[in-house]
């Protein structure tokens, strides 16, 4: 692993920060020099229109894409270096994508443990009794035996929520967790969310749901053609956007 980066200020490291960061699949530039820091227990936002590079940006910081330029910080790491070990920055981030997040043939309560089993080599007796606290919490318990076609679409992401926390990962990222379930469904996956925000957990979440992003994040930041175009705190952005871009786009949500 590298030295520190001498932009790194030395009284708080962020938990994240992207320096520069360029991407592009072939003729498209995707990421076109994104810098952000994310501090702990910070909730960040993404918000831009579709193709504007969001999920893009969250699999560059999960190192399903390898950037093209630029520097990717996870507390004093740099992941961005082709040299990391990528299992084991994998392990200390939580990914909850839209779809397909658990596994089918697995049990609730197996999929919520896997990762605390397999990868931080916890026994099966301290992974399941955490794993069941995590359960209770979210009131499924008693679905833990279950498999997860037994559950609603709000209860199979909720439960993908608990399982990519489980293993007490330094950086939670959420790409538009709600946007598959009916909309009954969105408001117990959104206050679970809520509820990890309140006990700290650092979250960088790609959503549409502007009055969600509105009251819970402490920043939000607008995406445009691979580009922060704006952020800030919600109340800034979203009630007195400094971009036209994000005028535009903010006029265009219901
Ligand atoms: P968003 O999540 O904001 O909708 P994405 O990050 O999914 O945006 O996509 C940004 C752009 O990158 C789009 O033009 C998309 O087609 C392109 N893109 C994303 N992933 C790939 C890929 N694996 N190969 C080629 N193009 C991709
Ligand atoms: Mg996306």
């Amino acid at each position: 692993m590298s030295a520190l980066n001498a932009t790194t200020p030395a009284t708080t490291t962020p938990v994240l920060r992207l320096d520069g960061v360029r991407k592009s699949f072939g003729q498209n530039t995707v990421l076109d020099g994104i810098t952000l820091d994310v501090h702990k227990h910070e909730v960040l936002a993404l918000i831009g229109a579709s193709g504007s590079g969001k999920s893009t940006l969250l699999r560059v910081i999960n190192l399903l894409e390898q950037v093209d330029d630029g520097q990717i910080w996870l507390n004093e790491h740099d992941i961005s270096d082709p040299r990391t070990p990528v299992d084991a920055v994998r392990s200390r981030i939580g990914v909850v994508f839209q779809h397909y997040n658990l596994f089918p043939h697995l049990s609730v309560l197996d999929n919520v443990t896997l990762a605390s089993r397999t990868v931080h080599k916890q026994s099966r007796a301290v992974a399941e009794k955490r794993g069941l606290e995590l359960l209770d919490q979210i009131g499924l318990a008693d679905k833990a035996r279950d498999f997860p076609d037994r559950l609603s679409g709000g209860q199979q992401q909720r439960t993908a929520i608990v399982r990519a926390i489980a293993t007490e990962p330094e950086l939670l990222l959420l790409d538009e967790v709600t946007s598959a379930l009916d909309p009954e469904l969105v408001g117990e996956v959104l206050d679970l969310v809520r509820q990890l925000k309140q006990t700290g957990t650092t979250i960088v979440m790609a959503t549409h749901e502007m009055s969600f992003a509105r009251d819970v994040a402490d920043r939000v930041a607008f995406l445009h053609h691979g580009r922060v175009l704006e952020i800030g705190e919600p109340a800034a952005v979203f009630e007195n956007p400094q971009e036209e871009r994000t005028r535009e786009f903010l006029a265009r949500i219901p």
